[in-house]
């Protein structure tokens, strides 16, 4: 089982930043997130977009600020659990213990909750036996992209992740894959656009625009094949052993909504002069997750929660140790 000082709920850049003052504190980190990627709404929502209250930085893209917040962090040699959501908590001595939602276990001897506007949920489509074939053969998320190199895939949608995972796969992948979208134009970035047709006309993708997946059809528990529509009504068998729709991410509180913290309009009590600690002893919350009076939810003011939220696990992990503040610029960091 995975052991550390603290687990990170959520690799956003909150979570990430707090790696990095918590790595000054000599104290361990294990972050935790859903998304196949860390970076949160960053790398989810808005990764080419430049972000202008960073200190220091006039202009940053927010790709590259998780990039870099990734490589500050790096030193401290974190642990990442991707692709699985903390779903609940128990207290076992001096250890907490989380489980994710595909039974993976933690132990930590405190949480940071970073998790900011919640976990980002998959959008599924409404189609019949799409629970029954989930993870045998409909993934909602790419999480080890070469184990599915040899297999026949279909991917729809038609933002940048639908057409980023299109061109890795076509690239790599034994067979041609199936990109279908319901649209004839893409909402992706125009490089990824450009790419998409000029596969299509080397044939190591097959397109299928202003169409649908209607029905699926699977064999021995495992999905097998895709029945696509395009608006003409004509029909399509697709061969598909991995289908991935990926139709864009939801935020949902979802499961921390109820670890029994004390919750206030979807977000979770804080006390602001105690470290951001939550109603529950060991258990913090940092960043757009957190709620108290005067709050801002801005990248800035979540580094300066996850430094007090470093300093506070200090304390309760070591509560018969005295620590000073020390300057990075005295006692460095090696591994840069
Ligand atoms: C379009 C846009 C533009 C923005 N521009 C700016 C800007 O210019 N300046 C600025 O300061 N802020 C900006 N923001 C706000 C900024 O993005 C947020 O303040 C910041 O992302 C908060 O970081 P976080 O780490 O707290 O949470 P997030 O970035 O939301 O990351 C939280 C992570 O936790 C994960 N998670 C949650 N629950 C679980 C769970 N149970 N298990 C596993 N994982 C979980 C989520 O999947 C997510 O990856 C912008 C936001 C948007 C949408």
């Amino acid at each position: 089982m995975i052991k550390t000082d603290i687990i990170i709920i959520g690799a956003g850049p909150v979570g990430l930043f707090a790696v990095f003052e918590a790595g000054l504190m000599k104290l361990k980190c294990h972050v935790i997130d859903i998304t196949s990627n860390p970076g949160g709404q960053l790398t989810e929502l808005y990764p080419k977009k430049p972000i202008y209250d960073i200190p220091g930085y006039p202009k940053i893209l927010a790709g590259k600020l998780i990039e870099n917040l990734l490589e500050q962090a790096k030193p401290f040699k974190p642990g990442f659990t991707l692709g699985e959501r903390a779903d609940s908590f128990k207290k076992v001595g001096e250890y907490f213990e989380i489980t994710t939602n595909l039974g993976t276990k933690l132990k930590g001897k405190v949480i940071f909750i970073a998790g900011g506007l919640g976990s980002m949920e998959p959008r599924k489509p409404k189609i019949e036996l799409i629970d029954k074939f989930e993870r045998k053969g409909i993934e909602f998320y790419v999480k080890d992209p070469e184990t599915y190199l040899d297999k026949k895939i279909s991917i729809s949608g038609g933002g940048d992740s639908a057409l980023d995972w299109a061109i890795y796969f076509s690239k790599k992948s034994k067979h041609p894959i199936n990109l279908i979208h319901r649209s004839k134009s893409f909402r992706a970035n125009k490089d990824s656009v450009e790419k998409v047709f000029e596969l299509n006309k080397k044939r190591k993708l097959n397109l299928y625009l202003d169409s649908e997946v209607v029905s699926i059809n699977g064999e021995n528990d495992y999905l097998n094949s895709l029945f696509v529509k395009d608006r003409s009504g004509k029909g399509y068998n697709l061969k598909t052993d991995y289908w991935f729709p990926l139709f864009g991410l939801v935020p949902k509180l979802g499961p921390l909504g109820h670890w029994g913290l004390d919750i206030d309009k979807n977000a979770i009590k804080v006390d602001n002069t105690n470290n951001y600690s939550t109603s529950k002893k060991g258990i913090y919350a940092i960043g757009d997750i957190n709620t108290y009076e005067g709050k801002l939810k801005l990248i800035l003011c979540g580094f300066h929660e996850a430094t007090l939220a470093v300093h506070g696990a200090y304390k309760y992990i070591y509560p018969d140790k005295k620590k000073n503040l020390k300057y990075t610029t005295i006692q460095g960091v090696t591994g840069f």
